[in-house]
């Protein structure tokens, strides 16, 4: 059976303030947003009927927005309770939170300076991979075509929507070869992250991760540093050469989606998902736990 497609679901979505009935969340075709890729959002995770690290995602949201020159028209608290609020009304305890602010339709062309901001705020059932030992065997990554953009060409922090089309065409092209996702290098040529989740490598003990000067700092990168280090792994944010990949012994990646994911090849390169990464999924997940959180 197939998946019922996003429009069509039940629920309520946030839009611009009002809980709206899932099927009426809709904006129109001559969006500023659609035409000229003017949109920027957020992807978390709720567990046990909190979001991990919400403070942090509105946060970002907030300054995505800034970085391709907009302002969203609420504070991060307001971003905050909307989200707390269409978890609550769509009755989820264990979620994925979906906020994603654009510009609209006033004006139509390159200059945008008179259009309305939106925001809408959805949310939905996106299950953790919950077989542990399944997870470990690790997936397989092509190394992608695109390259992550010079912090000169595009505003690389922002977790833009326009910033995903490399993505896309980069993974259709990794999963048409059987593979789970692409490996993008940056605009240098050297390893950079996955289309959707950062990339962690050890050797000899050590955890070696590319320095994010370039593309998104993701929020579970930042928070697996930390139990890395809380558990006394050095850490070594560096620039990382593709040539480099045939001499680390394991490799996970991390993201609000893919969590703590262990990571069996790279091109032609395999590794093996070992104890390192093992303790960081375990640490990760029990991170993510409102009790560990209010401890
Ligand atoms: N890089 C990209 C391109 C992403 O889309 C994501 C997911 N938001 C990440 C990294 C990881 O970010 P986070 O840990 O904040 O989800």
């Amino acid at each position: 059976m197939s998946p019922v497609p996003f429009h069509q679901r039940d629920g309520w979505i946030w839009l611009d303030g009002v809980l709206t009935p899932w099927a009426e969340a809709k904006l129109h075709v001559l969006s500023h947003a659609l035409h000229y890729g003017s949109a920027v959002f957020e992807g978390e995770r709720a567990y046990g009927g909190a979001i991990f690290k919400s403070t942090e995602h509105s946060e970002r949201l907030r300054r995505s927005a800034e970085l391709l020159d907009f302002e969203i028209p609420y504070n991060v608290a307001e971003i905050d309770a909307a989200k707390d609020l269409v978890l609550a009304k769509n009755g989820l305890v264990d979620g994925y939170v979906r906020p994603i602010a654009w510009r609209g339709s006033e004006m139509m062309g390159v200059s945008a300076q008179a259009n309305t901001i939106h925001l809408a705020i959805a949310a939905w059932e996106w299950p953790s991979y919950f077989n542990p030992e399944e997870r470990l065997k690790g997936i397989r990554i092509d190394m992608a075509r695109y390259r992550r953009p010079d912090p000169a060409t595009a505003p690389c922090h922002s977790k833009a929507a326009g910033l995903y089309m490399i993505c896309t065409i980069s993974k259709h092209e990794a999963e048409r070869k059987g593979y789970a996702d692409a490996l993008m290098l940056d605009w240098q040529g050297r390893v950079a992250e996955c289309t959707g989740a950062n990339v962690f490598f050890t050797r000899d003990g050590a955890i070696h991760t590319p320095m994010a000067d370039c593309f998104l700092d993701g929020i579970t990168r930042r928070t697996v540093i930390d139990l890395a280090k809380r558990r006394g792994f050095e850490v070594i944010e560096r620039r990382i050469l593709p040539e480099e990949l045939a001499t680390f012994n394991e490799c996970f990646i991390t993201g609000t989606a893919a969590e703590v994911t262990p990571v069996s090849e790279i091109a032609r390169h395999k590794y093996q998902p070992g104890n390192i990464t093992r303790t960081l999924m375990e640490d990760y997940m029990a991170e993510v736990q409102p009790k560990a959180r209010a401890a």
